[in-house]
C-alpha cells in the first residue's frame, strides 16, 4: 500500500457552522473519519499545518508548506493538501515553482461545502484526491475538484458557489475521475528529484485596468512594488488617452528596475500585445514581460520565485519564459 501524507491548512471542507458562519475547525484526521473508504486505498499519516480561511493564506503559509513537504518528501510516496478553495489556485501555483519537477504527486483539494453537511462535495473530493495520489501515473503539483484534475499551474476558480468551482485554463484538464476510477489523458513532466524553492520575493503588485484608470493608482503601485502585473483589456495594451502618460510612467519605472507583466484581464486565450499599437509600443522593452496564456495567479507565483532568485533583467526574461509544469505556451521568441 502506498504511503500518503495529508496537510490540513483549513477551508471550507473543515469547517463548521458558528455563530458568526462558517469557521475551519476540523482537523484532518477528522476528515479522514468522513471517509472510510480512503483506508482501503492507501495509508495515510497527517499534519495539521494551518487551519484557516484560505483568504488568510500568504504566502509566508506557501513556504510552510513547502517546507512541510521538503521535510517529509523521502517518507511518502504521494501528498494531499487540503485547502479553501479561495485562494487554491494561488497556493498551486506557487507550490508548482516551488516544488518544480516532483514525480510524487502533490494533490490539493477542497469543498464548496463542509464535509458534516448532508450535501457535500466534501467526500468525493477527498477520495478523489486519494486516489490520484496513490496513483502511479500521477505526478507534480495538481488540484483535484469536482472530478477534474488540474495542473496547478492552469486552475482558477471561476464559480463561487457551485461544485464545478475550479476550470483548467487555457490547458486541458489532465485526467477525470468517475466514481472512483481515474482516467488519465495528460502525464505532466517530472524530474528525478524536485528542485525547491522557498525564498520568494513577495513586493509584487496587480493591478487591473478600468477605462479612465487613474494614472495616479499606477504610478503609487510603481513606487512601491518590485513588480507589477497589469491585467489589461482583450489581448492586450495600455491606454494612451491625450497625453501618453501611461507608456511614460511604466519607461520611467523599468529604467529603475522595476518589472512590469502584461496580462489580460479576459479569462481565456491569453494576451498578444503585437497585435495593436496600443501594446505593440510595451514589445522590447527591458524588464517588460508578457504573461500570453499563463494564468494571473501562475504568473504573479512565477514572478515572484524568480525575483526571490535575481535582479538581473536577462535572467528574469529567461526564467519567466521558460515552462515550468506547462504553465506557458506560446510566445513569440521575446
Ligand atoms: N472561504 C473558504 C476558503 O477559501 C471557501 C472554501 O474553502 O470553499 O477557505
Amino acid at each position: 500500500m502506498k504511503k500518503i501524507l495529508m496537510i490540513g491548512t483549513g477551508g471550507t471542507i473543515a469547517s463548521e457552522a458558528t455563530a458568526s458562519g462558517l469557521a475551519p475547525e476540523l482537523t484532518p484526521k477528522q476528515l479522514l473519519q468522513f471517509v472510510p473508504k480512503i483506508a482501503e486505498l492507501c495509508k495515510v499519516d497527517c499534519i495539521p499545518l494551518f487551519n484557516v480561511d484560505s483568504t488568510n493564506m500568504t504566502p509566508a503559509h506557501w513556504i510552510g508548506l513547502v517546507r512541510c513537504l521538503r521535510d517529509n518528501y523521502d517518507s511518502y510516496d504521494g501528498f494531499v493538501i487540503s485547502h479553501g478553495t479561495d485562494t487554491m489556485a494561488y497556493t498551486a501555483a506557487a507550490l508548482s515553482y516551488m516544488v518544480s519537477g516532483s514525480k510524487k504527486p502533490v494533490i490539493l483539494t477542497g469543498a464548496q461545502k463542509p464535509i458534516g453537511f448532508e450535501t457535500t462535495d466534501s467526500k468525493v473530493n477527498l477520495l478523489d484526491a486519494f486516489t490520484c495520489a496513490s496513483s502511479d501515473g500521477m505526478c507534480g503539483v495538481n488540484i483535484v475538484f469536482n472530478g477534474r484534475v488540474i495542473l496547478g499551474t492552469r486552475a482558477r476558480k471561476t464559480r463561487s458557489k457551485s461544485f464545478a468551482a475550479f476550470s483548467s485554463i487555457n490547458y486541458p484538464y489532465i485526467a477525470t475521475l468517475q466514481d472512483g476510477v481515474l482516467m488519465q489523458y495528460i502525464t505532466p513532466e517530472s524530474r528525478p528529484a524536485p528542485e525547491w524553492s522557498d525564498t520568494l520575493n513577495t513586493n509584487v503588485g496587480l493591478v487591473k485596468l478600468i477605462p479612465g484608470m487613474d494614472l495616479e493608482l499606477l504610478r503609487f503601485m510603481l513606487e512601491r512594488k518590485d513588480a507589477l502585473i497589469i491585467e489589461a483589456f482583450g489581448v492586450g495594451g495600455l491606454p494612451s488617452y491625450s497625453d501618453d502618460k501611461f507608456l511614460e510612467t511604466i519607461i520611467d519605472a523599468i529604467s529603475r528596475g522595476k518589472v512590469i507583466i502584461m496580462t489580460t484581464q479576459v479569462q481565456n486565450e491569453g494576451s498578444d500585445l503585437a497585435v495593436y499599437n496600443v501594446g505593440h509600443r510595451l514589445k522590447g522593452w527591458r524588464n517588460v514581460l508578457e504573461a500570453y496564456d499563463m494564468t494571473t495567479e501562475a504568473a504573479l507565483a512565477k514572478i515572484m520565485c524568480i525575483l526571490g532568485k535575481t535582479s538581473d533583467p536577462d535572467e528574469i526574461k529567461k526564467l519567466f519564459y521558460e515552462p515550468v509544469a506547462h504553465d506557458i505556451l506560446y510566445h513569440c521568441g521575446d
